[in-house]
């Protein structure tokens, strides 16, 4: 194995290099550890894995198409465009494919109770879904500002039979969402089982998310090596917690001839306060039971963030995309809202897909890259959702 693939396996504290680890009150340590063990022995369990591939294939809609990209290919003149199609999953995003993971988890614990937190719904939706499904009693904590830019979400999690408590608190978004969610796991840890929706927090949760959303990465690799008997030269993904890009990322680490880069939000530039790009402008600290990139002021206080798409408006990054920036492993760029309103607009018309904002991004660098590569090499994008959920806020910025 190459130092990469060795080094990106956290240590038994749950550290990739100097980032992740444990920061949480002394009574969430026990259930963290429980979880963990658990989590150890299902990933060896062939009857959990077995039970979770059925379930990814015949209720999540897995395999999800390898797509090549043929009109936004010869319009940008370079590189051939594969897009990972995330967006077809049921739920209409990436993170079914962990709250799957997650939930099979907790039924195997014997927990009966679900919390979740959620920025623009779609991990609520996600969770709330699977809930239903095996039969749980499902808490989502959301922002109540969150909760009025996406109300058609909150109605779909309510109508999956989920209570849904808007967060109060703060800038009233994501980050308070979070501190609500550990509160209720605080007070009811024995039956409650916290799905958390990215590769961030305490350890286990970055590297188990990250193993359940592998299967994305593992599928992309066998498509292309399929569909080009090669591998891919570049993979592209946005960055918000981090969930869907080290799922695509984490298969191919050890192919030192696969570039990656991961595509944080730009919001209105690079000024304090007006984006969520954690590598232009962020610093070491601690936020919500991790160590990684913040964005937060001189005096350690986490500062706001903007980003026209709600699912990578957040002050932090996972702690494994830390270390392999410091790495030099994945480059970290950003794209702006209007280079993601533009992408958005560039997809839709070019290849029939309309994308989610998030991946929006990731799509804007691809226009940038692309074009400067040459037509012999391929490129992967992960298209981690649709764009149903964002139509309405696209149509109050843009005009047709
Ligand atoms: C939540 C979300 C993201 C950002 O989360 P990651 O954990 O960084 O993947 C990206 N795309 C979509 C469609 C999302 O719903």
């Amino acid at each position: 194995m190459s130092k990469f693939a060795k080094a990106s396996q956290p240590d038994a504290q749950g550290h990739f290099g100097p980032y992740g680890g444990r920061y949480v009150p002394e009574t969430l340590m026990h259930p963290l550890m429980e979880l963990e063990e658990e989590y150890f022995r299902a990933q060896h369990d062939p009857e959990f894995q077995r039970e979770l591939s059925y379930y990814l294939k015949e209720f999540v809609g897995r395999p999800t198409p390898l797509y090549f990209a043929e009109r936004l290919t010869r319009e940008l003149g370079g590189a051939k465009i594969y897009l990972k199609r995330e967006d077809l999953l049921h739920t209409g995003a990436h993170k079914i494919n962990n709250a799957m993971g997650q939930i099979l988890l907790a039924k195997r614990m014997g927990k009966t109770r679900i919390i979740a937190e959620t920025g623009a719904g779609q991990h609520g939706v996600a969770t709330a879904t699977v809930s239903a499904m095996f039969g749980f009693k499902c808490v989502v904590y959301m922002g109540a500002v969150d909760c009025e830019r996406q109300a058609l979400n909150v109605y779909r999690m309510k109508m999956l039979g989920a209570e849904v408590v808007p967060v109060h608190a703060g800038q009233k978004t994501l980050k308070e969402a979070v501190n609500e969610a550990m509160r209720d796991w605080v007070t009811n840890i024995r039956g409650t089982h916290y799905i958390l929706g990215t590769a961030y927090g305490s350890h286990p949760y970055p590297m188990m998310v990250r193993n359940f959303q592998r299967v994305i990465g593992d599928e992309a690799r066998a498509q292309i090596l399929q569909q080009e008997k090669r591998l891919p030269d570049l993979l592209i993904a946005c960055v918000g917690g981090g969930s869907n890009a080290i799922g695509l990322f984490y298969p191919f680490l050890e192919d030192s001839s696969v570039k990656m880069i991961g595509v944080e939000a730009g919001g209105e530039g690079i000024i304090p306060e007006k984006h969520a790009a954690r590598f232009h402008g962020g610093s070491l600290g601690v936020l919500q039971g991790t160590r990684s990139y913040i964005l937060q002021d001189e005096y350690g206080q986490i500062q706001a963030t903007h980003s026209v798409s709600a699912g990578l408006d957040y002050a932090a990054v996972g702690p494994e995309h830390a270390w392999l920036h410091d790495q030099k492993r994945v480059e970290y760029s950003y794209a702006t809202d209007t280079d993601a309103l533009m992408a958005f607009q560039r997809l839709a018309q070019l290849e029939g897909i309309i994308p989610a904002l998030e991946p929006a991004h990731a799509v804007a660098e691809v226009i940038v890259r692309v074009p400067r590569m040459s037509r012999e090499q391929i490129v992967i994008v992960n298209l981690s959702g649709r764009g149903d959920k964002d139509v309405a806020q696209v149509a109050a910025k843009i005009k047709l």
